[in-house]
């Protein structure tokens, strides 16, 4: 098959990774008898350099025009001092906003050879943890209405049926090729937009027999993840709900360079990125862990081109090359390490 993709390498990190997830997309082509096209566009700090712009609209039109979007990082201290519409961060909200990209997924899994990173209990974690958060990316009250004078600000919370139905059916659809679990995250007992996204996504689930579905209140939510995150399968969640809970999730599992994510609307174009940023810190030192993107790389194969056999092998790659015992400087513990490149390198060996 042949798919167009468009590269934003972005800033810090962003090129050094962005390269170790096109070889393992070129290795995926090879092997299986694909072809990509890559299209690089410039965002973030990268193209306020070049354009003023940090989304200049030629870039959001290449994006527009092809299958997926893949994004390394964005941002740095540079960029820092602009005004915060001017900033390289802004290109993003703005790109997803206009590919309307709704749903927000990120995996969080727990290797059982990184362990030792996870700032758990063993007997909290057990042998393996994979926990899917699907965040709403477009509503709440992140975009309600904001105002206000120097004595009192509001921002308005407000969900639409539709809004959460669409997420709803992201999350029950996802449930049925894992374990069929579904935990939905509000509250409820005290908000009329949760009340109302209880009561959608309990009548959507109807239409999802296969579907167990139960609710819980964020509070509880955000102290279970911690008590007893193995209780957690798929979480269902709004915006701002889901931005709290997705970083509490990813962060139990100790490894900001492990973990990828997907961003998804009503077609199939998505956009995928690590969920870490671009690490100006150790940006152009071969200190970077590529694995984040190139587990991205393998969320695009599965949801923006139903390459599901594709992305296991990028999976399985990863799996067998940590259990191998090979180690960016992340996640060796003080241990030995291997570059950016050679990691990559190992993974792309390992595609099957
Ligand atoms: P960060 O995620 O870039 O870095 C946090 C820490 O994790 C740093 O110590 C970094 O070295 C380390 N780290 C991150 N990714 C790593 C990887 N792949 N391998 C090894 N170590 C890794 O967050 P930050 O330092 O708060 O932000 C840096 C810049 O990135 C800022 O300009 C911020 O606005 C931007 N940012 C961009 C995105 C994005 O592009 N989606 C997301 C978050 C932050």
């Amino acid at each position: 098959m042949e798919f167009k993709i468009a590269v934003i390498k972005g800033d810090g990190i962003g090129p050094e990774i962005a390269e170790q997830g096109i070889a393992a997309l070129n290795r995926i082509a090879e092997v299986y008898g694909h072809r990509f096209h890559y299209e690089y566009v410039p965002a973030g700090g990268a193209a306020i350099d070049e354009y003023g712009d940090p989304l200049p609209d030629f870039a959001l039109e290449k994006c527009k025009q092809s299958d997926a979007v893949l994004l390394a990082a964005v941002g740095g201290e540079k960029w820092d001092d602009l005004p915060v519409t001017q900033r390289p961060e802004r290109g993003l909200l703005r790109l997803r906003g206009e590919l309307e990209l709704f749903a927000n997924l990120r995996p969080a899994i727990i290797y059982n050879e990184l362990k030792d990173a996870c700032p758990l209990k063993d007997e909290i974690v057990g042998d393996h943890l994979d926990i899917m958060v699907i965040r709403e990316l477009t509503g709440d009250v992140y975009f309600g209405e904001k105002g206000g004078d120097d004595t009192r600000m509001y921002d308005v919370m407000n969900y639409s049926d539709y809004e959460v139905e669409r997420i709803a059916r992201v999350a029950f659809d996802l449930a049925r090729g894992r374990s069929g679990r579904v935990m939905s995250v509000d509250k409820a007992n005290v908000l009329a937009t949760s009340k109302l996204w209880r009561n959608v996504v309990t009548k959507t689930a109807q239409e999802y027999p296969d579907i167990e579905l139960s609710h819980m209140y964020v509070d509880n939510a955000a102290m279970q993840l911690v008590r007893n995150p193995r209780q957690f399968d798929v979480i269902l969640t709004g915006n701002i709900f889901g931005d709290i809970l997705s970083d509490e999730a990813s962060m139990i599992t100790g490894s900001i360079g492990m973990l990828p994510s997907a961003s998804l609307g009503a077609s199939k174009l998505g956009m995928y990125e690590p969920i870490h940023g671009s690490a100006p810190d150790i940006a152009g030192k071969g200190l970077a862990n590529p694995i984040a993107m190139i587990l991205s790389c393998a969320m695009m194969l599965r949801y923006s081109f139903d390459l599901e056999r594709e992305a296991d092998a990028i999976e399985n790659a990863v799996k067998a090359v940590i259990a191998s015992g090979a180690r960016t400087a992340d996640i060796a513990g003080g241990g030995s390490f291997i570059s950016t490149d050679e990691m990559g390198k190992k993974i792309i060996d390992a595609i099957k």
